[in-house]
C-alpha cells in the first residue's frame, strides 16, 4: 500500500499516519519529523530548514524532493509507505510523479480551520522520535514522557497561534490545490475528521476499502 495523507497542519496526519504504519506494516515517511531531526542535529539540510520552518513557510520544493527521492529509495519502503506532509507543493507531486513513483490512494483528513487553531495549543511531540500526542485528545502515559521511545515531549515552535494561521494560509494557497490533482487521476479519497482519534482511524479504513 503506498499511501499520501493530505491535510492542514494539525488535522492529524501524524497521528493517523503513526496508527495505520503498525496496523499496515508499512513505513511512515514525515519530511516534518526528517526535518526537525535535522535540524536537531546541526546538518545542511536543517540549516538550510529552520528559518524557513520557524517562520511557518515551505522549505524550498528541491530540499524536499532530495530528502523525499532518497528515502524512498531505501529498503524498508519496499512493501510500500505511508506519506505525511508530503507532497506540499504542485512541484513537489509533480516531481514525485515524474520519478514514476505511483500510489494507491491519497486520502485528505478535512477539518475546519476553527478546530484547528483550537487544537493546535495542546499538540506535543517527542523530541527524539516525532511521536505525536495531544494533551487532551491522545495524552501519553506519563506526562511529558514519551510512551514509545521514551524521550521529552516538547511544544513545536511552529504551534504558536500566529504562525498556525500563516502555515493555515501556505495550506489553502500551496497544498490544497493537490486535491484537484489526485482527484483528477481518481485517487483522491476524503475523510471528516472525527470527534476521536480512533473513529478518524475507522474512516480512513473505511474509505481504502471501498
Ligand atoms: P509538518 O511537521 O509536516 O507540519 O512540517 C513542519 C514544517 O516543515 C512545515 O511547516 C515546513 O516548514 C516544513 N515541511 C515539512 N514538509 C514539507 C514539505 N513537503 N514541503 C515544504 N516544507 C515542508
Amino acid at each position: 500500500m503506498k499511501l499520501i495523507l493530505l491535510g492542514a497542519p494539525g488535522a492529524g496526519k501524524g497521528t493517523q499516519a503513526e496508527i495505520l504504519c503498525d496496523r499496515l506494516h508499512i513505513p511512515t515517511i514525515s519530511t516534518g519529523n526528517i526535518l526537525r531531526a535535522a535540524v536537531k542535529n546541526g546538518t545542511p539540510t536543517g540549516l538550510k530548514a529552520k528559518a524557513f520552518m520557524d517562520a511557518g513557510k515551505l522549505v524550498p520544493d528541491e530540499v524536499i524532493i532530495g530528502i523525499i527521492s532518497e528515502r524512498l529509495q531505501e529498503d524498508d519502503c519496499k512493501n510500500g509507505y505511508i506519506l505525511d506532509g508530503v507532497p506540499r507543493t504542485l512541484a513537489q507531486a509533480e516531481a514525485i510523479e515524474k520519478a514514476g513513483i505511483t500510489f494507491d490512494a491519497v486520502v485528505s483528513i478535512e477539518i475546519s480551520d476553527e478546530t484547528i487553531m483550537e487544537r493546535m495549543g495542546g499538540r506535543r511531540v517527542c523530541e527524539s522520535c516525532g511521536a505525536s500526542y495531544h494533551v487532551v485528545a491522545v495524552p501519553p502515559k506519563q506526562e511529558g514522557v514519551c510512551d514509545r521511545c521514551g524521550g521529552k515531549l516538547v511544544q513545536r515552535k511552529d504551534d504558536a497561534p500566529e504562525t498556525v494561521k500563516s502555515r493555515l494560509d501556505v495550506y489553502h494557497q500551496e497544498t490544497e490545490p493537490l486535491k484537484v490533482f489526485y482527484a483528477k487521476r481518481n485517487l483522491l479519497k476524503t475523510v471528516e475528521n472525527q470527534s476521536t482519534v480512533e473513529a478518524t482511524t475507522a474512516a480512513i479504513l473505511k474509505v481504502l476499502e471501498a
